[in-house]
């Protein structure tokens, strides 16, 4: 039987994430209630312990509304599973290597009436991690959770649609990323991510996935870009892989584009062949829209970063242009100087340079051992570095002055 993904689609509602009212949280409801049709959610959940998974990457709303799960999505979905007889309905995330849920969750709009709508927080820092091992992952074999976890029922995922640098786009597979602990958030975190998180999928398979683009995110995404405001559109099913098949389609990427989308559906873990999805709902040519595609490459980017990608793979690569595009749509690249940047292997036939503008930054392990130790080398280890490091770097040394 082809499994049903349902696309619920609404034309402008006119308020954002940031600044909403019960208008827009009325209609981001509706919007949901409508694409939970087909999924029988009373028998899911009847009774149950929930817990939801959103994508609370670094919330900032004010920086950009579009990087994160949007608020009403949340309340939206928690409250229909909670009146759909859900006895515990919890949210949670690690938003971010280094940040506790409990701090972000202060940048979340709205989040202090989720008690409200019988909606809890769920605190990671809170449960101490235990170690689980993943028989048939291929690559990733013992991954970390928080204990508490494995207490609920109904695992519900509930990923933003939006545009990766990384991967390309992030759906709900790459939004089981944020089930693990800081210990293992930069383990295998180069091509082999995609891998990563289909070994996580074998595990931690949702029960429900719901993609959510109220606002939607294209660009230089996932943490910066801009936003697709009132894209309005949800897509829900059971099988997690025709849900990424869908929401890739519908941002303009084809299936096959996606390695987690490839690697999921050969391994026999959901259905990524559109012809083969019962597809319901707001048919899907009339939602698509081609979104801007991120480049994840520095080079040639910002005029006063003269950066040389040797045989650099997406990790370091995403590490460097995540530092640079979060300072560029902050206002603050302008105040970095003239610098030259070095990532990835040096091949057979690669000569050090000699000389250099500015600080000759070292990004990632492989570049580091065609360098000496100099004055104005600045390195920054890691396979990858966390863009966090480089960013922290770049602002302690010429901006946090
Ligand atoms: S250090 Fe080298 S192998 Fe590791 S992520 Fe960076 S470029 Fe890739």
């Amino acid at each position: 039987m082809k499994p049903i993904v349902y696309i619920a689609h609404r034309g402008e509602m006119g308020e954002s994430p940031v600044d909403f009212s019960d208008f827009s949280l009325k209609t981001v409801k509706e919007l949901m209630a409508e694409a939970l049709v087909p999924f029988e959610v009373e028998k899911l959940v009847g009774g149950k312990r929930v817990f939801i998974k959103p994508n609370f990457v670094r919330p900032d709303y004010r920086f950009n509304p579009a990087v994160s799960s949007d608020p009403r999505a949340v309340i939206a979905l928690g409250s229909l599973l909670k009146d759909a007889g859900a006895v515990r309905v919890a949210v949670g995330d690690n938003p971010g290597l280094g940040l506790s849920f409990r701090e972000a969750l202060k940048e979340i709009p709205g989040s202090d009436s989720w008690i409200k709508y019988g909606i809890e927080p769920f605190f990671y820092e809170d449960s101490e991690p235990v170690e689980i091992d993943l028989p048939e992952g291929k690559l990733f074999k013992r991954m970390k959770v928080p204990k508490a976890l494995l207490d609920f029922d109904v695992f519900v995922n509930l990923p933003k649609i939006k545009m990766h640098m990384h991967v390309g786009a992030s759906l709900g597979i790459k939004n089981l990323y944020g089930l693990l602990v800081d210990e293992q958030r930069m383990t295998f975190h180069r091509q082999d991510v995609s891998r990563k998180v289909v070994d996580i999928l074998r595990r931690f398979t949702p029960d429900l996935t719901v993609a959510e683009g109220i606002w939607a995110l294209e660009g230089q995404a996932p943490i910066c870009g801009e936003p697709v405001k009132d894209f309005n559109t949800v897509i829900a099913g059971v099988d997690p892989v025709a849900v990424d098949a869908v929401g890739s389609s519908v941002m303009g990427i084809e299936p096959v584009e996606l390695a987690s989308t490839r690697l999921a559906h050969t391994a026999g873990l959901g259905e990524m062949n559109l012809e083969a999805i019962d597809l319901r709902g707001a048919p899907l040519e009339e939602v698509k829209r081609y979104f801007k595609r991120p480049v994840v490459s520095s080079m040639g980017a910002y005029p006063n970063c003269d950066v040389y990608e040797l045989g650099a793979c997406v990790g370091c690569m995403s590490s460097l242009r995540h530092a640079l595009d979060k300072l560029h749509y902050g206002g603050e690249l302008a105040a970095i100087p003239q610098n030259t940047y070095i990532l990835g292997v040096p091949g057979p036939f690669y000569e050090p340079l000699a000389e250099w503008e500015g600080d000759l930054w070292l990004i990632g392990d492989c570049p580091m051992e065609a360098y000496g130790e100099g004055g104005n080398i600045v390195r920054v280890s890691g396979c990858p570095p966390h863009f966090g490091e480089v960013l922290r770097e770049l602002k302690r040394k010429y901006i946090d002055q």
